[in-house]
């Protein structure tokens, strides 16, 4: 099928328009004509070659939402005109111990495949994501969406920011009685504010930015930190049940394991171009803490987190644009001036 997208030849040209092939829809397949798509800082980080292994032509875009136009023989979950989500991955090996137990992001037979930049048989050889009028996904991806329709283009970034947060605050226990920190107020980070804040846990959230005070309050954030000042920092020490950090830059990670009680944890989900410098040991080992990290959501779970946000209205807060301003939107995000998810109204690529 012929569809319009949006994508880049390299990672120092910027994204133009592109006509693609999708397959016709197989048995177990549905097919999405794309209403909305979220701006991922992964998004910029792989189209302009900031991580290793980007293929080209790269059409980014893993925060899908739309109507299904047709499905498969075999599909039975879905069917024409139902409201459906994709988020970052399209296909994994389904066998594994982690496909089995609903982890496909952590699927060891062969990796999961991205929806974009990842392998497939359809051309020109890798996926092709989001920024584009249609797309069409084995059902065993596809997410169903209640949130009522007229929010359907603030859904859109819980296909990865919602689920990049959720799935870390439910496995270390935010809730009742924790206090939890979220570092970075970007895309992921105002999302995992609004979770951690519906889970019941004591929110505290750090910005680098002055300006963003008061909105984090208005997030759901209890207190909000400016990370540059030492003394608010210090007021802090020694608290934390857990903090995640969302940031898309490198930077000293010692400001946040010694916020850290006892046994807390600081799970970073950002991946900036260049290595963090290396944590102090000294402060881990005084108390027990740990470093970790978090990878999206299975496809389960991301179920889970649409229902939660449908059942408690949460939505992302997000700055509408047409494709034409992309790479505009990259640049903006880049100076973390976004409140707080860019999203790509995909009627504006029928002018592309
Ligand atoms: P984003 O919207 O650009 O937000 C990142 C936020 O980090 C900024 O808004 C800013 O918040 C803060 N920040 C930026 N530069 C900083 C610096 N030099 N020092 C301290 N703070 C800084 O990005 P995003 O879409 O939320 O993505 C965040 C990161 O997560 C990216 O690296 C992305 O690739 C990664 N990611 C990972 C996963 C996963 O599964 N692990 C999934 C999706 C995305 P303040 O203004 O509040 O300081
Ligand atoms: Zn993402």
């Amino acid at each position: 099928m012929a569809t319009k997208a949006y994508g880049a030849q390299s990672g120092t040209t910027p994204l133009g328009p592109i006509d693609i092939e999708r397959r016709q829809p197989g048995a177990h397949d549905v097919a999405i004509a794309i209403a909305y798509c979220g701006v991922c800082h992964s998004d910029l980080h792989q189209v302009r070659s900031e991580w290793e292994g980007t293929l080209y032509p790269c059409v980014p875009g893993h925060e899908i939402v739309g109507h299904v136009t047709a499905v498969g023989g075999e599909v039975t979950n879905f069917k024409v005109g139902d409201i459906v989500g994709v988020g970052c991955m399209v296909d994994s090996c389904q066998h594994c111990a982690s496909c089995d137990e609903g982890l496909e992001q952590y699927c060891t037979g062969g990796g999961f495949v991205g929806t974009y930049n990842g392998p497939t048989d359809d051309k020109p050889g890798h996926t092709l994501g989001g920024y584009s009028d249609a797309i069409v996904v084995s059902d065993k991806f596809v997410l169903k969406i209640s949130h009522p329709e007229e929010q359907l283009a603030a859904v859109a970034p819980l296909l990865c920011a919602g689920i990049t947060t959720y799935s870390p605050l439910k496995h270390w226990g935010a809730g009742p009685g924790k206090k939890v920190g979220v570092v970075g107020i970007g895309g992921l980070g105002h999302m995992g504010i609004k979770i951690a804040h519906a889970l019941g846990a004591h929110v505290v959230a750090f910005t680098t930015s002055d300006s963003k005070r008061d909105a984090a309050k208005a997030l759901g954030a209890d207190e909000v930190i400016v990370s540059k000042n030492e003394d608010e920092m210090k007021a802090h020490a020694g608290s934390f049940d857990f903090i995640l950090n969302t940031v898309a830059a490198s930077h000293n990670l010692d400001q946040f394991t010694g916020l850290l009680k006892r046994d807390g944890t600081l799970c970073v989900v950002g991946v900036p171009e260049h290595p963090h410098p290396s944590p102090s040991v000294g402060v881990l080992i005084f108390g027990r803490k740990a470093i970790a990290g978090s990878l999206i959501g299975g496809i389960k779970e991301t179920q889970e987190m649409l229902d939660f946000c449908a059942e408690h209205e949460i939505v992302a807060d997000i700055e509408m644009i047409p494709i034409q301003k992309i790479e505009e939107a990259y640049d903006r995000m880049q100076k973390s001036d976004v409140k707080y998810r860019f999203v790509i109204d995909s009627k504006s690529l029928a002018d592309a």
